[in-house]
């Protein structure tokens, strides 16, 4: 991975200086939106030691099904954040609207999701979320 490859999550800044020093635990997500485009990065780059620790317990997948899901030939192309409720450096939860398009193994994929975010022991962690 080159280091001045743009950040998959479409913020338009480098990898390394956006989703890459999350996901490598070097630095953790200040809000709930970060977490989520860090969540967004480690699916196209399947990463998936991130995709576990970020998840909540409570809903957290097994982790050899999330693996497989992973290896399904999905190419994630494009993170649009429409909505963010709360989630910030002051709150314990909050919720994040995307759109997230792919390519996956029967053609074209469209994820419209909002998704919960808790922060525990100043962690933050993808809960669930509901399909719009
Ligand atoms: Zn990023």
């Amino acid at each position: 991975m080159s280091d001045d490859m743009r950040c998959p999550c479409g913020s338009g800044d480098p990898l390394a200086d956006c989703c890459a020093p999350i996901l490598d635990r070097r630095r953790q997500a200040g809000t709930a939106q970060q977490l989520m485009r860090s969540r967004y990065t480690a699916f196209a780059l399947r990463d998936l030691a991130h995709l576990l620790v970020s998840w909540h317990p409570s809903t957290r997948p097994v982790a050899d099904e999330l693996a497989r899901s992973l290896e399904d030939g999905t190419r994630w192309l494009h993170l649009a954040i429409l909505r963010i409720e709360a989630g910030g450096p002051f709150d314990d939860q909050g919720t994040v609207e995307f759109r997230a398009l792919a390519k996956g193994p029967g053609g074209r994929v469209e994820l419209h999701e909002t998704s919960r975010f808790v922060r525990e022991d100043g962690h933050w962690l993808y809960v669930d979320g509901d399909v719009v």
